[in-house]
């Protein structure tokens, strides 16, 4: 007990950082403005209106403390930034990762808000994140921490106000805990999360969606470029969680051939193909990735290295900066992680004539599927599966057309052309709203 009374636990306060509104430099927030800013150089807009565009509405700090298994306290930051909500509810997932701050959530926040524009999803864009390794809690720790973030965040999230999802070490069990505490204080409330499971609200798809999404906007930039078909091409993909694991499955469903995938302690290799399946069903079973028997073990360095046709990161942000830009071996990188390449990876990419589609577009199947699920929840009905990934498909076909003819009238790369159209749209809305 008198352990507990030192500890100072400030578990749901709203505090407003010390730096609140300004940008750092040399950061992955700073890394996202870079982008946005050479999108804002082919618009002619006012500074102060560039500033609101640039910074996030508002950022939450939480401490939460939680009793482990063991009786012992142990506390964790947390963090929502709503970036902004001009053309509707904030929405974003929540990450857990040890190496979560305030800027990387700053970061990803601005991202949704581009990101759910260029689908033309009626959200804005926000994220949050827990500071931990979930490996080392238990599922019963877990759960507790989960509840314990919707206490701090039940005043600042809601089914019109803020929707969180599932992101990097979160599933539909997180986003079931989620929805099961913030009703028992706003009453019951399925809307306020997505990405539950699917007997409770979620929606068919959604699990898969940002995988398929990624492998609909393969095929599209593959048609534009008049590359050719996903049939014949050759794929690398970096990650093997949700989304990894989904874009390798249906790459290989729709006969391309995974050369190599790679999670956090390994990755695999095989000439011939990968069998996706089957890796999928060995790892279901606890076993680690790179003992698959059916193919052979690489450095996980040389994953972006490896040759092949399409490389796809679908892991963590800043991967891709200007040393592994140069070693890169594949035509086409399609971010399906959100900010794998840093401003001087992007450039010594564009200098080797090697196309990027980015995340903002990329992996944006997630949350448009997310937008459908939410759509159900209100309607309190349930769409096929089927229905689901044609709408998706048509989302992801159309958001494609929009992008590539901006670039191609511009004359600029695919991200800037991206950003070029979340930014007329977000605008447009703030314009269409007032200011007053
Ligand atoms: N976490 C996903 C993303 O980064 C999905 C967000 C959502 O569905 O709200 O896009």
């Amino acid at each position: 007990f008198n352990n507990l009374r030192t500890v100072s636990v400030a578990s749901g306060s709203i505090v407003t950082p010390a730096n609140y509104g300004q940008e750092r430099t040399n950061s992955a927030s700073a890394n996202t403005n870079f982008f946005i800013r050479e999108a804002l150089a082919e618009l002619e807009y006012p500074g102060k209106l560039q500033r609101l565009l640039l910074t996030p509405e508002r950022e939450v700090l939480v401490e939460l403390v939680i009793t482990k298994d063991n009786g012992e306290i142990e506390t964790f930051n947390a963090y929502r930034v709503q970036h902004s909500n001009s053309r509707g509810p904030y929405k974003g997932g929540l990450r857990y990762h040890p190496q979560v701050d305030l800027d990387d959530i700053r970061s990803l926040a601005s991202l949704m808000t581009w990101k759910t524009a260029v689908m033309d999803i009626p959200f804005g864009g926000a994220k949050g994140g827990v500071a931990v390794d979930p490996k080392t809690l238990s599922e019963r720790e877990l759960e507790k921490l989960t509840r314990k973030l919707v206490q701090a965040l039940k005043d600042v999230v809601g089914p019109t106000a803020d929707i969180p999802a599932p992101d990097m070490n979160t599933s539909a069990q997180e986003m079931a805990w989620f929805f099961d505490e913030y009703s028992k204080f706003s009453g019951f409330s399925p809307a306020v999360v997505t990405g539950k499971p699917v007997n409770l609200h979620g929606s068919h798809g959604r699990e898969a969606a940002t995988g398929r999404g990624t492998v609909f906007a393969t095929r599209e930039l593959l048609r534009a470029t008049g590359a050719g078909q996903i049939a014949d091409k050759t794929f690398v993909i970096q990650g093997f969680g949700n989304v990894g694991a989904w874009a390798a499955e249906i790459f290989q469903d729709m006969g391309g051939k995974v050369l190599a995938v790679s999670d956090a302690f390994g990755a695999i290799y095989n000439e011939q193909g990968l069998n996706v399946k089957g890796l999928r069903k060995h790892m279901a079973e606890g076993k680690p990735l790179k003992e698959f028997p059916e193919g052979e073990a690489i450095d996980p360095k040389t994953i972006l290295s490896t040759p092949c046709d399409v490389l796809v990161p679908a892991a963590i942000g800043n991967v891709i900066d200007a040393a592994t830009a140069e070693l890169i071996d594949a035509k086409y990188v399609v971010e399906a992680a959100n900010g794998p390449t840093t401003p001087e990876g992007d450039a010594v990419l564009r200098k080797r004539g090697i196309t990027v589609l980015p995340d903002i577009y990329t992996n944006g199947g997630g949350v448009t599927v997310s937008f459908f699920e939410w759509v159900q929840n209100l309607q309190n009905f349930r769409w096929e599966e089927d229905e689901v990934n044609k709408r998706l498909d048509r989302v992801m076909t159309e958001s494609f057309g929009h992008i590539w003819e901006i670039a191609q009238q511009k004359k600029l790369p695919l991200r800037t052309a991206a950003f070029v159209k979340a930014l007329q749209s977000v605008t447009r809305a703030h314009l269409h709203r007032g200011f007053d």
